[in-house]
């Protein structure tokens, strides 16, 4: 799970890491009482949306040469005039995807004058199965390009477990980042109220890009990504709650309601399959025939027929989707079980798009019968390869 910039802040704050102070908006009437709270004269308004680069990110409304999604403002007019232009306009960046996402809260925070920016991140290592700082010189940059021009600029230091953040490991990040006087000191505080938040709130990542040094020699931490261990929600109330909907693909929040495992992706084939195995192995095969899936999709061993017919009314709901593709092994999930949940849903919602059935398994004889008798248009096939390239194909000819 993902949560914004502003609310990453708000929780590393709480830990005692340097944030600016800032005030989260959803609409322009807020602007006077937020900009009240802040001293001035420098104030960043930073769009809120699950996604970076949007720093050098375009407004799919404005025109091309206006400024991206974070802009810095000298009075509180100008902060005015870039929320009228920001807040409800389409924020496309290098991790949008050229959709983007629409900008419906804007961040109003204290500015800072930079003299360094920097890189700090944590992420669980699996190498060596540790929480691993990474740190580098080059920040406010794409940390995926520093890695593939200057590798030998990043440096990864790996925590012990028992030992925690260390001063010989505090001494190797600062070295590092090569932190001297009050920023050396402010990382010695900084580093282990990051590894506390980290391990505390069962965080997969956290990402400061950029951690700066100010010219007045001190730490801030200038933009926060966090994402958490969704397996680790349960335990942490207050995470939950800062989960933003409206950030999320929501043909992805209707299938975690039937507890599908779903993953929108950007192909137009729509695949129904059991089994993790069976739908990546159905993917590749797509694939191999020269389509792209438009999504992953494991209904899972004992599914229902209300899940079946859930899941087949997500991925029929997508526009994206011009083909289906079911691919059931029954062992556990019965075929009549699967038939019924497809016939079922395509009763509701209907069926605009070629669709091929492979069924093979348990009960594979009366599914087939409850298909052929349904008088649904439904291609059949023998086998996973028949299935793939049937589907393909149909969809190329529509
Ligand atoms: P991102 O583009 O989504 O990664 O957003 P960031 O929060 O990292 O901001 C992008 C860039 O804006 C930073 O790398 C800084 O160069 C600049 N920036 C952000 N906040 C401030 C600030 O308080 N003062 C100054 N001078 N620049 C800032
Ligand atoms: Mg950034």
């Amino acid at each position: 799970m993902n949560i914004h910039e502003y609310q990453a802040k708000a929780l590393l704050k709480g830990y005692g890491a340097p944030v600016a102070d800032g005030v989260a908006i959803l609409s322009a009437d807020e602007v006077d009482a937020a900009v009240g709270k802040l001293p001035g004269p420098l104030y960043v308004v930073k769009s809120q949306i699950h996604a970076g680069g949007r720093g050098k990110g375009k407004f799919k409304e404005l025109p091309a040469d206006a400024k991206g999604g974070v802009r810095l403002a000298k009075s509180a007019d100008e902060v005015k005039a870039f929320v009228n232009e920001m807040l409800g306009n389409t924020l496309v960046t290098k991790q949008t995807g050229p959709a983007g996402k629409q900008v419906n809260r804007l961040y109003i925070e204290d500015g800072a004058d930079i003299d360094r920016e920097l890189y700090c991140s944590l992420l669980v290592d699996r190498t060596v199965g540790q929480v691993a700082f990474v740190v580098s010189t080059e920040g406010g940059m794409d940390i995926e390009t520093v890695a593939e021009e200057t590798p030998d600029k990043i440096v990864t230091v790996a925590i012990d477990p028992e030992a925690g953040v260390t001063a010989e490991n505090i001494k190797t990040l600062n070295e590092a980042l090569k932190l001297e006087g009050d920023a050396a000191k402010d990382g010695e505080a900084l580093f282990p109220i990051l590894y506390k938040a980290f391990v505390e709130k069962d965080m997969s990542l956290l990402e400061i890009n950029p951690l700066i040094v100010m010219e007045n020699g001190h730490l801030r931490v200038l933009d926060a990504k966090v994402s958490f261990d969704g397996n680790a929600l349960f335990r942490h109330d207050d995470i939950r709650e800062l989960r933003d909907t409206t950030e999320e693909d929501a043909k992805e929040i209707e299938a975690s309601k039937y507890d599908l495992a779903y993953v929108a992706l950007d192909g137009n084939i729509g695949c129904m399959v059991n089994g993790a195995g069976l739908a990546m192995a159905t993917m590749d095969i797509i694939k191999l025939y020269g389509a792209e899936p438009a999504n992953f999709l494991d209904v899972g061993g004992g599914a229902s027929k209300e899940k079946v017919t859930a899941a087949f009314k997500i991925i029929t709901a997508d526009p994206a989707v011009k083909g289906i593709l079911v691919n059931i092994f029954g062992g556990i999930m019965r075929c009549d079980v699967i038939a019924e949940g497809v016939i079922a849903a395509v009763k509701e919602v209907g069926l605009q798009v070629p669709l091929v059935v492979r069924l093979e398994g348990t009960n594979v004889e009366i599914g087939k019968k409850l298909i052929n008798e349904s008088g649904l248009n439904v291609i059949a096939a023998d086998d996973l390869d028949d299935a793939a390239q049937k589907i393909v194909s149909a969809v190329k000819e529509a």
